[in-house]
């Protein structure tokens, strides 16, 4: 048990870390540069790489937003008295003002701006479906997996949620997937934990109603669009990957908003970059490190998508299969590894600020070389 919650921590970490060389590329582009991706690169093949996408690279090894705002949920929900909504705004709100944020999106920007203005963060979240909560909740099903804390997952996990994510699907598949996370740590089996999630989608909807009956500001668009979803992904996991692919793409085309055609299997969309992380994740055909490689091959969201399938990759293996030394902050991301087994906070809120400002400066100077 206590590797598997190492698991998941360093599997996020790892997919963030192996995605990220190839973030937002498109699927043509990578195999331009690499030939088949099959790791971690030594070094940037920088004379093959084009000078608009040199720009955006970052020092290899280095963890971006989805590792940095999972540990920041870490220390949230490690401190004196555990989770509070509002420590959660203020580590936020803190991160922005000294830099520490770094390949953030729009709308967590946006979120982050109206909790600085003094926004409530019932009301601060912004109106998206993308992936940015469900990147980061994995550790919370590893810090509250036991059965009788699946009350308190359930708030953790929306409350973190809709602070900045505001859509019920982002919220509600976010803790979703710490919930699947919780089960796989209980021992069940990835086809049994795809099994129990329509009825915790379920449950779900229900405490996103009563969330926002309590004064939650939330976008309830096609709330039981999770549920819906889980019950048709239980009958794609037996086949073949592709061919799963395209199902997913089909099923989630009409729900993407007006003016975006392309369902693409690692677009920023929890119903497509997420529930393709989870399926490809719960799959017991491919090894741990094969289901990183092929999401990332495909394109798009790599990092992101890959971050969320190592989480749960990390809750059904254990950490043996991951190469902690290739990551750049290897010591503080196993010290964040082992917090979800001692429960101790790993470092302060002022430190963890610090040294991932740090690390944000170091890689803006590593960009401005390039
Ligand atoms: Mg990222």
């Amino acid at each position: 048990m206590e590797n598997k919650k190492r698991g998941v921590m360093l599997g996020l970490a790892w997919g963030d870390v192996l995605g990220c060389p190839v973030e937002g590329w498109r699927k043509r582009e990578i195999e331009e540069v690499y030939g088949e991706y099959r790791e971690l690169p030594a070094a940037y093949p920088v004379d093959k790489i084009a000078e608009k996408k040199r720009r955006r690279l970052r020092p290899l090894g280095l963890h971006s937003d989805d590792t940095q705002q999972a540990m920041a949920l870490v220390q949230t929900c490690l401190a004196e008295g555990g989770w509070n909504r509002d420590a959660w705004k203020s580590i936020l709100v803190q991160g922005m003002k000294q830099g520490a944020w770094r390949g953030v999106g729009r709308f967590f920007t946006e979120a982050l701006h109206r909790m600085r203005k003094g926004e409530m963060v019932e009301h601060a979240g912004s109106p998206s479906a993308g992936m940015g909560a469900a990147m980061r909740i994995g550790p919370l099903g590893a810090l509250y997996c036991q059965p009788e804390q699946a009350d308190h997952l359930w708030q953790v996990a929306l409350e973190s949620s809709l602070a900045t994510h505001r859509d019920a699907r982002a919220a509600g598949f976010a803790a979703l997937l710490a919930h699947a996370i919780a089960l796989l740590l209980q021992g069940r089996s990835g086809r049994e934990t795809l099994a129990a999630l329509p009825e915790l989608a379920r449950q779900g909807e229900e405490r996103l109603q009563e969330m926002s009956k309590q004064g939650w500001r939330m976008d309830e668009v096609n709330s039981s669009a999770i549920r819906e979803a889980m019950v048709q992904a239980c009958t794609w996991i037996d086949l073949p990957v592709e061919a799963m692919r395209r199902r997913l793409s089909d099923w989630a085309r009409p729900q993407l908003k007006e003016g975006f055609t392309r369902a693409h299997p690692n677009q920023g969309f929890v119903l497509l970059g997420g529930l393709h992380a989870l399926l490809m994740a719960c799959r017991d055909d491919l090894e741990p490190t094969e289901v990183l490689l092929s999401i990332i091959r495909e394109g798009f969201d790599t990092d992101t998508v890959a971050a969320i399938a190592g989480a749960v990759l990390g809750a059904r293996f254990g950490d043996a299969w991951i190469p902690k030394e290739k990551f750049y902050d290897q010591t503080r991301i196993e010290a964040y590894a082992d917090a979800l087994v001692t429960q101790v906070r790993p470092e302060t809120p002022a430190s963890f600020l610090k040294q991932e400002a740090e690390l944000t400066d170091i890689e803006k100077a590593f960009s401005c070389r390039k």
